[in-house]
């Protein structure tokens, strides 16, 4: 009867909530979390466009980072603009 419930491998999904996909990226970025919690993820990062947009900062950020291997040689404006466009989308996105 409830067709919106959705389903994952004929188990209940659950959907993960923007809090959840918050906690969850750093893991998923890393690789460290299991198959269902990066099926969940993916999930809802399709469906929330300010979720989508915070994993591809927080990849960005994560390059970056990666990029230039020490802090101190990462452009020091590069770091703060992402940043900024971090906590914006902590603000504005994400509402209950
Ligand atoms: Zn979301």
């Amino acid at each position: 009867m409830s067709e919106d419930v959705r389903k994952i491998g004929g188990k209940p999904a659950h959907v993960y909530t923007c809090q959840e996909v918050a906690a969850t990226v750093e893991d998923f970025l890393d690789q460290e979390c299991t198959t269902e919690v990066r099926a969940m993820l993916e999930e809802h990062v399709d469906a929330c466009p300010e979720c989508f947009e915070r994993l591809g900062v927080e990849r960005e950020l994560r390059l970056l980072i990666k990029q230039s291997c020490s802090p101190k040689s990462t452009p020091r404006e590069l770091r703060e603009k992402v940043i900024a466009k971090l906590q914006m989308i902590h603000i504005e996105g994400c509402t209950p």
